[in-house]
């Protein structure tokens, strides 16, 4: 492995063109390869703690040519390689085995171009997702795609997981939002995939990488659809006694065929967490559960729509309805909303953010269910979610250091999906697969549906050195021929 870093090394801080680079040559600082077992402490895993593992080698490329040279290297040492973001992910897409290289991203962050007449951006895979409506707002432009994580995540990270957020209910998740993508196969070739005007022929291989949780190459340049600030905003945070009365009001709210842009929901223990924090935005305490309802549009039309949600909830049992004053009072609600899963941090040292889908109509029933799943097994569970598209998040609070705990999260979570499933539902909305969902994913499909899909993936990633291990169980035939990948299994297997 020494002689891999090297080779990795020189790669990186001995590119020729390096000046050239949209992001410069490496700042003071910046080295190319991390290896020592203390630097790679933090590379452990993503944010889904259950499995951590260390990588042997962590490198950071700064350009499209550098990351297929870096991949062609692993392939020739028969070496597994991780692509990263910024390690946000919730279902361990990011999770690298001993042995393994990972190849974070994360400074190939430039926005390459911004093009409002066209509404399009092009962007390196490690640029933060709130930077680029940041640098698009100027001209009357944002990025739709708000996951809770936006201040931290890569869009790189977005398009390997198909990333939602609140505002996915009006429009879309990432995969109605990326027109192009630069992939770096994992034999190193680089393939130019779709096309600027969305209107590219032939079969759909962005829809194909978008979603594939780095398990088919990596992601180098993303060319994505941005979409007018809207004229007017409306945001509502309505008070509720139970969370069940909350999902009720969102039920209405669709049926009525209003078409707000964010529905979510936000639960008593999760209030507490984040009044506790420095999310802090004076949400009532003694709420069941607060509902943050979010209308977008052409200004004179948001009155009238205002007063029909507000109807819809009242029907629906609310206790009181407040509407934010300003962009600052709105900013404060959504700051509460998205910083929930960290404020969590103050019920116990781990988390685990649970992720499926049901159908709206079943949201009530499914409340109560996951609710007393959580109070059979004892445990301390809170619902912070995207209650417009039926996409929860059980979050489960716990410290893995309790064995006894531990058994009773996992057998929890489990119940949990399959009641989500037996609804009608899936197992994931958003987090994806990854290590940590493959043993469920035959709840969703068949062994017909899942052999087309390993017939997919062994098409771009015929060795299964690219991101092993995720959304499927590595193939047989690939574990036989290379040791290095059959050892995931038995390193999730603990
Ligand atoms: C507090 C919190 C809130 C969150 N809220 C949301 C939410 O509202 N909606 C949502 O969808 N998710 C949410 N997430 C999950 C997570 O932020 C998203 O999955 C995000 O898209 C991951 O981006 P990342 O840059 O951190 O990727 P990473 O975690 O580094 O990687 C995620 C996956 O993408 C792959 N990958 C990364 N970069 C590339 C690339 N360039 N090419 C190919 N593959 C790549 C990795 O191999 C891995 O499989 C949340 C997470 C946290 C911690």
């Amino acid at each position: 492995m020494a002689k891999l870093r090297e080779r990795l090394e020189r790669i990186v801080s001995e590119d020729p063109r390096a000046a050239d680079l949209p992001g410069g040559p490496a700042g003071p600082g910046e080295k190319a390869c991390l290896w020592r077992p203390e630097e790679l402490f933090v590379y452990e895993c993503d944010a889904l703690t259950l499995t951590p593992s260390r990588p042997e080698i962590v490198v950071f490329p700064r350009s499209t040519e550098q990351v297929s040279r870096i991949v062609r290297e692993c392939r020739t040492d028969g070496v597994p390689f991780v692509p990263r973001g910024a390690g946000t992910g919730l279902s361990g897409g990011a999770h690298a085995m001993p042995g393994s290289v990972v190849i974070e991203l994360s400074r190939m962050r430039s926005i390459l171009e911004l093009d409002p007449h066209d509404r399009i951006a092009v962007v390196q895979p490690g640029v933060v997702n709130a930077e680029l409506s940041r640098a698009a707002a100027p001209h009357g432009l944002f990025y739709a795609p708000d996951p809770s994580s936006q201040q931290a995540c890569t869009i790189g990270g977005n398009v390997a997981e198909n990333a939602g957020g609140p505002h996915t209910l009006k429009h879309g998740t990432t995969t109605n939002h990326v027109l192009a993508l630069e992939l770096v196969l994992p034999d190193g070739e680089v393939l130019r995939l779709g096309h600027r005007s969305a209107m590219a022929p032939g079969y759909d291989l962005v829809g194909v990488v978008v979603g594939s949780e780095g398990t088919l190459g990596i992601v180098t340049e993303v060319t994505v659809r941005l979409e007018p600030l809207p004229e007017g905003v409306e945001t509502l945070l309505v008070i509720f006694a139970d969370v069940v009365s909350a999902c009720r009001a969102v039920g209405a709210i669709i049926r009525s065929g209003l078409v707000p842009s964010a529905l979510e929901i936000v639960d008593q223990r999760t209030i507490a967490a984040v009044e506790d924090s420095v999310y802090a935005a004076g949400l009532p305490r003694d709420a069941g559960a607060v509902l943050i309802a979010e209308l977008d549009g052409v200004a004179r039309a948001l009155p009238s729509q205002v007063e029909r949600v507000r109807g819809l909830c009242a029907d629906a049992g609310a206790q009181e309805v407040r509407i934010a004053e300003d962009d600052s009072q709105r900013a404060l609600f959504w700051r509460a909303r998205k910083g929930a899963f960290g404020a969590m941090g103050r019920l116990a040292p781990d988390l685990y953010v649970h992720d499926a889908v049901v159908p709206r109509v079943a949201l009530p029933e499914i409340l109560a269910q996951v609710c007393e799943i959580g109070d059979r097994y004892r445990l301390k569970l809170s619902n912070v979610f995207h209650a417009g598209d039926g996409n929860l998040h059980p979050n489960i609070s716990f410290d893995r250091r309790d064995a006894d705990e531990l058994e009773r999260v996992m057998a929890a979570g489990r119940e949990i999906l399959e009641v989500c499933v037996a609804a009608g539902g899936v197992i994931t909305g958003e987090h994806g697969v990854g290590n940590e969902k493959r043993e469920f994913i035959h709840l969703v499909f068949d062994e017909a549906d899942l052999a087309a899909m390993e017939k997919l993936r062994d098409a771009f990633n015929p060795d299964g050195l690219c991101n092993p291990g995720k959304i499927l169980p590595t193939p047989r035939a690939c574990a036989e021929a290379n040791p290095k990948t059959r050892g995931y299994d038995e390193v999730l297997q603990g």
